[in-house]
């Protein structure tokens, strides 16, 4: 086999990524996921983990996990449809439809699956999808997978969107949307959506992988918090962002269940969660349940260092959403304040496109319900002095 021309190409492919700077490269997390955490080597405050509520490293779930692992072992080996379905993902369903207030729940392995799942189960060939151009790339390519007519709508553009509706003559419509969009911590018009989907008739998909265990004093999310349950056809979340464990679920009603085990081909084609990772996410939904203090301890971090950071960044949005774009816009000026800020000690990782779009390159800082107060004050008084230099 002659595999030179390709390891050209590919070499050339990484040249021209990096004369553009975006070129990636991992970074190495040496201990558990903590606010503080060893990184590359070095003792740094962690400030883009989805980890909200810090339960990753949590001994509840942690415990959880093993005492799964005991029971039932380490994998499911199988998809649910073959013979990996087990207590734990039954149990988890049951738990996360009393938490999302739906009929029921089905458990996919991650959100990507999730939505790489969904989305062309529900539309085909004929069929229109309506997508946010801020959507995550899972909802982006579930719609390319679907093969259905995708018009990418402006940003939460809902005149755009009646517009598009007036005129369609598609067999099946359907509407899907972040909840809280991940890289600029803003909010759906999900109220003024769903007014239009009562006017035009169409699915409605939210994703609510930030939103859960994030929004609302009780973290059940965005459409809870905006008394919508009943209009959302499909809410789609995960598990390992706020909830420190891993997987996806998607809350609905019982046709759509049923139907979705029939034709997600991410469900039906992969081996199911592991068990000890639906035990940690029950956990976790119980903590929230139980501890509402914890979900407030959140909402004032993010009060406070959104606060702190709005004479810098004036664009911040006013919202509970522990996501903080700071926008710097070139590539490279953005990867340079990511190093320093680093060895000033703090972690936000710089993000480039094809994750934000071109010239919004920025820092995405995410704050944690156990960052302590005055770690918060270290991060704004380094943001502010590297800022300085930077931005005037
Ligand atoms: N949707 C959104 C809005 C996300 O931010 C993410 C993860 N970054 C996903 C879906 C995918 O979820 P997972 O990481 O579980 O695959």
């Amino acid at each position: 086999m002659r595999i030179t021309p390709y390891l050209n190409y590919f070499s050339e492919e990484l040249k021209k990524l990096k004369r553009l700077n975006l070129e990636r490269r991992l970074r190495l997390i040496e201990s558990a996921q903590n606010p503080e955490i060893i990184l590359d080597g070095r003792k740094v405050i962690i400030l883009c983990s989805n980890n909200y509520l810090g339960l990753a490293n949590s001994r509840y779930l942690k415990k959880a996990a093993i005492d799964a692992i005991k029971t039932f072992g380490i994998g499911s080996c199988a998809s649910r449809l073959i013979s990996g379905n087990m207590t734990l993902h039954e149990e988890l369903e049951e738990r996360v439809a009393n938490f999302k207030r739906k009929q029921c729940t089905l458990i996919f392995n991650s959100g990507y699956h999730a939505n790489t799942g969904i989305i062309p189960a529900i539309a085909n060939e004929g069929d229109l999808i309506l997508s946010d151009e801020l959507n995550h790339a899972s909802i982006i390519d579930g719609c390319r997978l679907s093969r259905a007519e995708t018009i990418v709508y402006p940003h939460k553009d809902v005149n755009f969107i009646e517009n598009i509706l007036k005129k369609s003559r598609h067999k099946k419509r359907l509407l899907v949307t972040d909840g809280i969009f991940s890289m600029d911590g803003d909010i759906a018009p999900l109220s003024e959506i769903v007014q239009l989907k009562n006017k035009y008739d169409f699915l409605l998909i939210v994703d609510e992988a930030h939103a859960t265990g994030v929004i609302g004093k009780d973290g059940r999310g965005v459409v809870d918090y905006l008394n919508l349950n009943d209009s959302v056809d499909i809410i789609m979340g995960t598990f390992g962002k706020a909830l420190g464990s891993y997987g996806a679920y998607v809350a609905t009603n019982r046709v759509i269940k049923k139907y979705l085990i029939n034709k997600a081909r991410s469900l039906i084609f992969s081996t199911s969660l592991p068990p000890s990772l639906c035990a940690s996410a029950i956990k976790a939904i119980e903590i929230v349940e139980k501890n509402p203090g914890l979900i407030k301890k959140l909402h004032k971090n993010v009060a406070l260092i959104k606060n702190n950071l709005r004479s810098l960044f004036p664009r911040i949005p006013d919202n509970e959403v522990p996501i903080i774009p700071l926008i710097i816009g070139e590539e490279e000026k953005t990867m340079k304040i990511c190093e320093r800020l680093l060895k000033n000690g703090l972690f936000i990782q710089g993000l480039r496109p094809p994750s934000v779009p071109q010239g919004t390159s920025r820092l995405r800082l995410t704050v944690m319900a156990t960052h302590t107060e005055g770690q918060l004050k270290m991060v704004t008084s380094v943001i502010e002095k590297i800022f300085e230099t930077y931005i005037s």
